[in-house]
């Protein structure tokens, strides 16, 4: 499936949200789930064909042409419109699909699958615990949307300094705690350091956790063994990994997930 870009913003110094429209979207089947993503297909430069592509033919075009996959999350669906917005994290300039946020313009196009998803909020817990980076927001952000007023909810989230916080809209009581990399000894640390010294509220509660590798392994290892989180309810996976792109990444994430059971 395809769909054309029809506006761009710069909704922080470090998002870009893209919206997306016509191409193949009437056929866009949306998931329940608030974690929803697609994976997009991201075209190397001067590659020798468009999109609309033959993935199974432009796959065997060798390392320099072929398209590039990574996964991003919904962050939001208007079924009414056929309207698909994505919020990219701006990392740098290296890597395919930042880069591609950066340079996008009106009329250029995305090929992507899906949406698969398996997270929405429980209705049957007394609050919902949320934590992550700047890739994890549009998860929350979509997530939080969903929420009554009679929910309530703690959010944990790290961004570069205050001007990276990204609004978040909820009907539900919504505790959210900003953690600033800008001027911390060790950024890598801020979330877990964060979530040790909060004070649990009552209850039962879900978890949602996702963001870079190492720091998510951390919150697992501490929220499973201090918290006795539930490693098959909660979901709590790493959506990206420092110094790796995410081809590199992809071909050890099985032994490090593998691996991470050894944390105990
Ligand atoms: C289910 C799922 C949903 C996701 N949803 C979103 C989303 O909604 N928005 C979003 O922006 N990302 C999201 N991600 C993460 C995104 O897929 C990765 O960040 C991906 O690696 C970006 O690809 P790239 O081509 O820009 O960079 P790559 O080519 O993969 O990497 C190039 C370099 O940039 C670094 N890098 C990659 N991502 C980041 C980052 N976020 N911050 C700092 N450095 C980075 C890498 O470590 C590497 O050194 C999601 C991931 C998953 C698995």
């Amino acid at each position: 499936m395809f769909a054309e870009v029809i506006d761009i913003e710069r909704i922080t110094p470090g998002m870009i949200r893209v919206q997306f429209a016509g191409g193949e979207l009437d056929d866009f089947e949306p998931t329940e789930y608030t974690d929803q993503y697609i994976n997009g297909y991201f075209v190397p430069a001067d590659a020798p064909y468009s999109i609309p592509f033959d993935l199974d033919k432009v796959r065997g075009l060798g390392d320099d042409f072929r398209p590039r996959p990574r996964r991003f999350t919904v962050r939001k669906w208007d079924n009414d419109a056929k309207i698909l917005t994505i919020d990219f994290v701006v990392h740098g300039d290296s890597g395919y699909a930042g880069p591609w946020a950066k340079r996008a313009n009106q009329g250029d196009r995305l090929q992507f699958k899906g949406p698969n998803g398996s997270y929405s909020p429980n209705p049957n817990v007394d609050w919902h615990f949320f934590a992550g980076d700047e890739t994890a927001i549009p998860g929350i952000s979509a997530s939080l949307e969903t929420l009554n007023a009679n929910d309530r909810c703690v959010v944990f989230l790290v961004v570069d300094s205050a001007e990276f916080e990204v609004p978040l809209h909820s009907d539900a009581t919504v505790d959210v705690k900003w953690l600033h990399r800008k001027n911390a000894p060790d950024p890598s640390t801020l979330l877990l350091t964060a979530i040790k010294e909060f004070d649990f509220l009552k209850g039962t509660f879900d978890v949602f956790v996702h963001g870079e590798a190492g720091e998510v392994r951390e919150l697992r290892k501490y929220l499973l063994s201090e918290k006795q989180v539930d490693p098959e309810t909660a979901s709590i996976s790493p959506y990206w990994r420092r110094n790796h792109t995410d081809e590199a990444w992809r071909e050890v994430k099985k032994e490090w997930l593998a691996d991470q059971e050894n944390d105990f």
